[in-house]
């Protein structure tokens, strides 16, 4: 994969790049935020991984501005902070994962295998359910006819919950599915996500597609 690593600290840009490089990845490093944005924009790029604390631009700027344009490759963010509240903000602005510093470059590798494994999954596969279509292949998500945007989690969330219509989900199950490893069970950001979700899918003079199953979990009506 082509991977870019915007992180300004060179010991950890140079230890990182030197790991994904021995995994036969093709790595390119940018010190700012600005090189950053121009690097990930290009065509090939699979990956950014992408630290917060950079000297011109803060991380969580670049992370929306990358999300602005179309078609950007999945962000793991690298950060020093660790609150919930700022890791739900970064998944928010659209990042698909999230490392706290310092990491292992084992974990590092493992997050990236999980990323890579999405970025690969089939395409011309589609999801359909009372107006709403999902179109996997596309990564695009319409209903009415009408064009919902939705960031990358959304849309993973999304897809997963109208892959299993009718079922209830428990937040556990959902973290595990989308969030694909042990996100701390006791965060709300499954909730968040559904409030989200909601908000952008549902049409307003009706019950929400997204059912919740109280003292359960969730449910997308079949
Ligand atoms: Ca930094």
């Amino acid at each position: 994969m082509r991977i870019v690593v915007v992180e300004d600290d060179e010991r950890i840009s140079a230890f990182v790049a030197r790991g994904l490089g021995a995994q036969g990845h093709q790595v390119s490093v940018a010190m700012t935020g600005a090189d950053g944005i121009v690097l990930a924009s290009e065509p090939d790029v699979d990956l950014v991984i992408l630290d917060l604390g950079l000297p011109d631009i803060d991380g969580v700027d670049v992370l929306s501005q990358l999300r602005r344009t179309r078609g950007v490759p999945p962000v793991l963010v690298l950060t020093a902070r660790d609150a919930i509240a700022d890791k739900v903000e970064v998944l928010d602005r659209g990042a698909d994962d999230y490392l706290t510093k310092p990491f292992a470059l084992d974990e590092l590798l493992a997050r990236v295998r999980v990323l890579a494994r999405r970025s690969d999954q089939p395409t011309a596969n589609r999801l359909e359910r009372a107006g709403l279509v999902l179109d996997l292949g596309a990564r695009r998500a319409t209903r009415d006819g009408r064009v919902i945007d939705l960031s990358t989690r959304e849309f993973a969330l999304l897809a997963y919950l109208m892959r299993n219509p009718g079922q209830v989900l428990s937040r556990v199950q959902i973290l595990a599915a989308v969030w694909e490893y042990d996100f701390d069970p006791l965060s709300n950001v499954v909730d968040v996500y559904v409030r989200y979700l909601r908000r952008k899918i549902d049409r307003e003079d009706e019950e929400s597609l997204i059912e919740t199953v109280r003292g359960a979990g969730y449910r997308f009506r079949a």
